[in-house]
């Protein structure tokens, strides 16, 4: 996999993150981890940021327990964020076992 292979943030349900603009990632790229694959880059600090014209990659992922896990990248095709156990989860985690 190289960088450009990366997947989409397909969608973002969480409309208070400070990258999210009508239901995209504009963050270049975010991080997935934590307990319940929460999305790293998630921010409310009430101003818009993150790139206009780009959906946001995959950049890395620390749920090595997901299936779609791969030496800590993300191997779906895209993925989908929204509110779970965290503000802001990834909803495509699928666990091994
Ligand atoms: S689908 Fe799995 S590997 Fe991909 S970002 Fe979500 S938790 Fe990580």
């Amino acid at each position: 996999m190289t960088v450009v292979d990366l997947p989409e943030v397909h969608t973002c349900s969480v409309e208070g993150c400070s990258y999210n603009s009508d239901t995209a990632c504009h963050a270049g790229a975010i991080t997935v981890s934590g307990d319940q694959a929460a999305c790293g880059t998630f921010i409310d600090i009430g101003t818009h940021g993150g790139l206009s014209m780009t959906l946001a990659k995959v950049g890395a992922c620390h749920r090595a327990d997901c299936s779609h896990n791969d030496n800590l990248e993300c191997g779906a095709t895209s993925i989908s964020v929204g509110p779970g156990a965290d503000a802001a989860d990834c909803l495509t985690y699928a666990p091994t076992s």
